[in-house]
């Protein structure tokens, strides 16, 4: 699934052949993504130039006069810039035509991912409500801790959630909380100042560190038969049940938090 740096990582490598190009027109030949694409998008988008690309939490947001696209890669979506004789795949819902001569294609297998409108000085309800971005200021150890405060929920649990900050998936949230030493079991509340300050320097890193790591992968997004290039992380915990931690040689552990699956070295982290 597509986290926060694969998204930002489509971002970087969409916003030079996006900005400053007009929108022709759409060939929409599935309608019905994760919601059905909106009438606004299908009416105001043609014809307009696309001004800038910006990313918030899993969303791109494609910005123009008119009004603003939301995208969202859903479970297995990937956005590309083709040259429009590109043959279609079964997959390929959508185009958008730019005066490039090239399309945005949009291709998603399962069809959990969407494009969605948002009208000029508007806030999308999906976009209303969102925590803190993780790698800007407002995202640090000092607000995590007040705002874990009688929380008996998990420290996992919190950390996922949207509304504290976003973007941080199950992947990144094991990998975190290994980075700071906390046992993704404990109670959110149960956590102290200083090992909040760990755990957001270490959100902080990791998911910079994927961003870079992305670089690499930026021309995938535009080959004609490149695959979008997700990363292989140097994982710590996540997906390493039984196999040695590679701080202590202790077999991490697997367990359920809040319905997902959670990794954690029982020596490392407390
Ligand atoms: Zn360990």
């Amino acid at each position: 699934m597509p986290e926060l740096p694969e998204v930002e990582t489509t971002r970087r490598g969409l916003a030079p052949h996006l900005i400053g190009r007009t929108v022709t027109a759409l060939d929409i030949r599935q309608p019905r993504l994760r919601w059905p694409i909106p009438r606004a998008l299908r009416e105001k988008l043609p014809g307009q130039r696309i001004d800038a690309i910006e990313r918030r939490a899993k969303y791109l947001l494609v910005h123009t006069k008119a009004g603003s696209a939301i995208l969202h890669l859903g479970m297995s979506g990937s956005l590309r810039v083709l040259p429009a004789s590109t043959p279609v795949g079964a997959h390929d819902h959508v185009d958008w035509r730019l005066d490039s001569g090239k399309v945005l294609r949009y291709t998603d297998p399962r069809r959990f991912g969407s494009q969605l409108w948002q009208a000029p000085g508007k806030v999308h309800p999906l976009l209303a409500g969102l925590g803190p971005e993780p790698l800007s200021d407002d995202f640090d150890g000092d607000s995590l801790f007040l705002r874990s405060r009688g929380r008996s929920a998990s420290v996992k649990v919190f950390l996922m959630d949207q509304a504290i900050v976003v973007g941080v998936g199950n992947i990144y949230a094991s990998e975190a909380l290994f980075a700071a030493g906390i046992h993704p079991g404990r109670a959110a509340g149960a956590v102290s100042r200083e090992r909040y300050q760990r755990l957001a320097a270490a959100v902080k890193q990791i998911l910079a560190h994927a961003i870079e790591r992305g670089g690499t992968t930026l021309r995938d997004f535009i080959s004609p038969d490149g695959v979008p290039g997700y990363f292989e992380q140097e994982l710590f915990v996540y997906g390493r049940t039984g196999e040695p931690c590679r701080v202590c040689a202790t077999p991490v552990r697997a367990s359920v938090i809040g319905q997902r699956s959670t990794f954690h070295c029982p020596r490392c982290q407390r």
